[in-house]
């Protein structure tokens, strides 16, 4: 079945086309076609760069006004153009969105049905940016390719597992009653992470326990047992918990009070500082990319040194956090652009931990191949890097869905 993934992000809309065998491996096979607009800063045009699976390639500047028709123009390029992958768009079978918000409601994907569409809007209240462009995303795939099945896939499902009291809000019980709880984010990712590395340590999931560290733009932890979330770092939005690149995490909510009272600041103007002017790029004005603050700090740039130093004691203040949820743990996991690429995180982040017999491989750490595992032969815990396979997951969840669905065992064509 080919199936096509659409996953927008705040910067960036990534598109894929994978073929999904029944029962599909975890392990992702290589995309059919890739599609990637980046969305140019106010007044750039977006960039947009396709390549399908015989290396065939478009690289190119749209002046698209809307940030619909640059979704249109990259869709055609399925078809159309100097990189398709398929004759005509009848041949793309399914399409998996990434949705990043699915309230309380969605514990799995779901088919998008006109219920779902109008859920995914509600909750556009709580993560505009995201779930606008999805429902978006949804409408130009009914456009332009008809009544093919559609399927949400929630970063906030595999968080449903979490128990009442890692959920729910020390605030007034009536914030029950208007859904303010903790729904966490990224779940798509933690949870391929977490059923990875139990595969990678020949572990079942049932019997194990790892902390996922997704650490990119956004960043999050998840505290996984026996394959459930069992706490996680993000809560109502995905502004909660650690420092990110350009979001402050979490901050004593006094901090909004005095700031409303003092400078009159709106909603929106906080909105914008915790979500736009913080993190990284606000403690270091220089970057809201690591390697770039790092580069700085790296030539004495002292507020580059005070943002990377920030930023790794509320990490180890996390993977604390999420060990105290656990009450054990057999494996942490780092994954997404830093965790992936940065062994000064993943050594930091694992330092304060060697009292419990945790020990990075000071070797393999500096230069994982591929996903691996960087412990020392001795260390207590196993340390992963596993790189993020967030479309692959998609593909796969949207098969089992429209499986499921048709009563098919999985395994089965
Ligand atoms: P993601 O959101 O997963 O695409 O991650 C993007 C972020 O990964 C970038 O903003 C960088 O901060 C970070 N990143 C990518 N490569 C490296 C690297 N080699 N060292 C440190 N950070 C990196």
């Amino acid at each position: 079945m080919k199936i096509l993934v659409l996953n927008s992000g705040s910067s960036s809309q990534k598109c894929r086309l994978y073929q999904v065998a029944p029962g599909a491996p975890l392990d992702p096979p290589p995309a059919l076609w890739r599609a990637e607009i980046e969305w140019g800063l106010a007044q750039e045009p977006a960039s947009l760069r396709i390549e399908n699976s015989r290396g065939e390639r478009i690289e190119e500047r749209i002046d698209a006004t809307t940030r619909a028709a640059a979704v249109e123009r990259m869709l055609r390029g399925l078809w159309e153009g100097a990189a398709p992958a398929v004759r005509a768009p009848s041949e793309i079978q399914a399409v998996g969105h990434r949705i990043v918000h699915g309230g309380a409601e969605f514990r799995a994907p779901a088919r998008i049905d006109a219920r779902v569409l109008q859920a995914i809007a509600h909750h556009a209240e709580i993560a505009p940016l995201h779930n606008r462009a999805e429902i978006e995303g949804v409408r130009l795939v009914e456009k332009h390719l008809g009544s093919v099945p559609q399927v949400a896939v929630f970063d906030t499902a595999f968080h449903r597992t979490l128990p009442r009291s890692a959920a729910v809000y020390p605030g007034p019980y009536a914030w029950l009653d208007e859904g303010i709880e903790r729904y966490g984010f990224h779940g798509i990712n933690h949870r391929y992470c977490a059923e990875r590395a139990a595969r990678m340590l020949g572990k079942t999931p049932a019997e194990f326990r790892v902390i996922t560290c997704h650490l990119g733009n956004g960043c999050s932890l998840a505290a996984v047992s026996g394959g459930h979330s069992v706490d996680t770092t993000m809560g109502f939005t995905p502004l909660e918990g650690l420092m990110m690149g350009t979001r402050s995490g979490s901050v004593d909510p006094g901090i909004l009070i005095h700031l409303a009272r003092k400078h009159r600041y709106t909603p929106d103007d906080l909105d914008r500082i915790l979500n736009r002017e913080s993190g990284l790029l606000g403690l270091s004005g220089v970057s809201s990319d690591l390697r770039e603050v790092l580069a700085a700090a790296r030539q004495g740039h002292s507020r580059a040194g005070l943002a990377f130093d920030v930023f790794l004691h509320r990490l180890r203040a996390g993977i604390g956090w999420m060990l105290a949820s656990l009450g054990g743990l057999d494996a942490l996991v780092f994954t997404a652009g830093i965790g992936e690429n940065s062994p000064d995180v993943r050594a930091g982040a694992c330092e304060p931990f060697a009292f419990l017999g945790l020990r990075l491989d000071p070797a393999k750490n500096a230069d994982p191949a591929g996903d691996a595992d960087v412990a020392a032969g001795d260390s207590s815990v196993r340390v992963l890097v596993i790189r993020a396979q967030e479309d692959w997951a998609i593909a796969r969840e949207c098969r089992q869905l429209l499986d499921s669905a048709q009563g098919k065992p999985p395994g089965r064509e």
